[in-house]
């Protein structure tokens, strides 16, 4: 993938809602990517925007869409990586959702293909439009 394609993907995340619309790109330090919150004045690494976005904008889980108000991560709200980190699957802003606890135990460590179909021909969708944009 060249590299502009690459920042593409890291740039925002494919899911345009709350809390995802709320983190922005802002550089990149020794070659990974740094985030901005809206809300935060702090520089955070995907995983930790992800938590950060939703302490102070809440959001859903990816997978059953039940809605949360703004919270810490608990054993109730967890951030799951889509491609399982267990198989390759990398800590970057596009592979990391929102999902709830009983939604996250369920899927384990299931590819999403596997673990619902729909949302992975839906998220893949979004990934290519963020691809071919601009
Ligand atoms: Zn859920």
């Amino acid at each position: 993938m060249a590299k502009r394609e690459r920042k593409k993907l890291v740039e925002k995340h494919p899911v345009s809602e709350e809390p995802y619309n709320r983190i922005a790109l802002h550089d990149y330090l020794h070659g990974k990517p740094r985030y901005r919150v809206e809300g935060d004045a702090r520089y955070l690494c995907a995983k930790r925007a992800v938590a950060v976005a939703f302490e102070i904008h809440g959001g859903r889980c990816f997978y059953c869409d039940k809605v949360a108000k703004p919270q810490k991560l608990s054993q109730h709200w967890t951030r799951d990586h889509i491609w399982p980190v267990s198989d390759g699957g990398a800590d970057i802003l596009p592979n990391i959702v929102l999902a709830c606890g009983t939604c996250n135990r369920s899927k384990a460590a299931k590819p999403l293909t596997q673990f619902d179909e729909a949302r992975a021909i839906t998220f893949a969708s979004a990934l290519l439009g963020q691809l071919r944009a601009k």
